[in-house]
């Protein structure tokens, strides 16, 4: 396999989420690369998270290669122990800085290019905080503990829109459930 050394700034950290092929939580890392743009890095055990103590804004140096079994074009599998912490962007200026010059007006460039990450300044049209059923405690074969989306049990809801309509929200915002 072929690896490659990036250096990407974290930007994004999803809720843990249970794998099913892997048997332990894992936290979709994404971020952009020096010159690559976004970057998805998955699997990303959480133990690493935890291990190595990746906040948003470090810039982390890692192995990466590209899956076989993902098209998606930034998704990236890391290599065993190569992640690192190497810098963290803390002034705030830097980061606004930063997240403008990511911003894109609406998903049309995103789905052109078949990404599956866009920073959008969305429109909020709705929020609402619903409390659902909690999923049931599973366990392993060896009789380890998990839920599939430990927060599983509230509910964030937004309506929003591009700030420059898209062929999918020129007539209804989307509704989307944060997990986060
Ligand atoms: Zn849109």
């Amino acid at each position: 396999m072929l690896w490659e050394k990036e250096s990407i700034l974290v930007l994004v950290k999803a809720a843990p989420n249970w794998s099913k092929k892997y048997k332990k939580y894992e936290i979709c890392t994404a971020g952009v690369g020096e010159t690559a743009g976004w970057r998805r890095l998955y699997p990303f055990p959480e133990t690493i998270t935890l291990k190595e103590d990746i906040r948003l804004w470090d810039i982390i140096e890692v192995e990466t290669t590209k899956p076989s079994d993902d098209p998606g074009s930034e998704s990236r599998k890391i290599r065993n122990g190569s992640v690192k912490v190497v810098d963290r962007i803390e002034d705030q200026k830097e980061r606004r800085r930063f997240i403008n010059s990511l911003a894109e007006p609406y998903l049309e460039k995103a789905l052109e290019e078949k990404r599956s990450f866009a920073l959008i300044e969305p429109t909020i049209d709705g929020f609402k905080i619903v409390k659902s059923e909690r999923e049931p405690l599973q366990f392993t074969l060896n009789g380890r503990l998990f839920r599939k989306h430990p927060y599983g049990d509230v509910k964030l809801i937004y309506k929003w829109s591009c700030p420059k309509p898209c062929r999918y929200c020129k007539d209804n915002p989307y509704t989307t459930r944060c997990f986060d």
